[in-house]
């Protein structure tokens, strides 16, 4: 079975603090490592093809270098950040040995339409989300930074630390449209 990985979360390294660690800005903890939930489904990191990143913040980017054999799947807008000027966390330099590619468009990560990346910019400048039709779940939307809350999608909030405000506003019309059950076929869209 083909497999791809979809950001990284906080570092596993945070699970040696079990209170949390403290930042000034946020208390966060690591009760569960991604090494182990790895373990628990069977999966070798290396066994991993594609390592598809939401975007380069720290809290999706936090075990990536666990993930040293799969191509990164990127908008090309986050590349800057990647490979091109100062990395916003110290587990992304090992990316710099994996194979990338360049996305300026949606993916269609498999080709079948069970994973498809959607272009989603203005939280960051390349931030893109995740839409899975899987025979378990049915069509399912991770929408990572899009939204932080529920309550940014009711009142369509944007958070001052976004990129682009207005670019945010026509990601959110474009993937609500995307995911608008009276619109929404499974059958007969044509995913690029
Ligand atoms: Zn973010």
């Amino acid at each position: 079975m083909r497999k791809v990985i979809w950001d990284t979360g906080l570092p596993d390294a945070l699970a040696g603090f079990p209170d949390g660690n403290d930042s000034e800005a946020f208390l966060m903890k690591m009760p569960v490592t991604l090494s182990s939930q790895l373990a628990e489904i069977g999966v070798k990191p290396e066994e991993v093809e594609y390592l598809a990143l939401s975007h380069l913040h720290g809290d999706h980017t936090g075990n990536d270098n666990l993930i040293k054999k799969a191509t990164v799947l990127l908008q090309k807008e986050e590349y800057p950040g990647l490979f091109e000027g100062e990395t916003v966390n110290p587990a992304l330099d090992s990316l710099k040995d994996n194979q990338s590619v360049k996305l300026d468009e949606d993916h269609n990560v498999f080709g079948d339409g069970s994973v498809i990346i959607k272009r989603a910019p203005g939280h960051t400048p390349g931030l893109q989300v995740l839409f899975l039709d899987l025979e378990e779940t049915g069509p399912v939307l991770l929408s990572v930074d899009l939204y932080h809350f529920t309550k940014n999608r009711e009142a369509r909030g944007v958070p001052a630390f976004n990129t682009d405000k207005e670019q945010t506003f026509a990601s959110m019309d474009a993937i609500e449209a995307f995911i608008n059950p009276t619109t929404f076929k499974r059958q007969g869209v044509i995913f690029k």
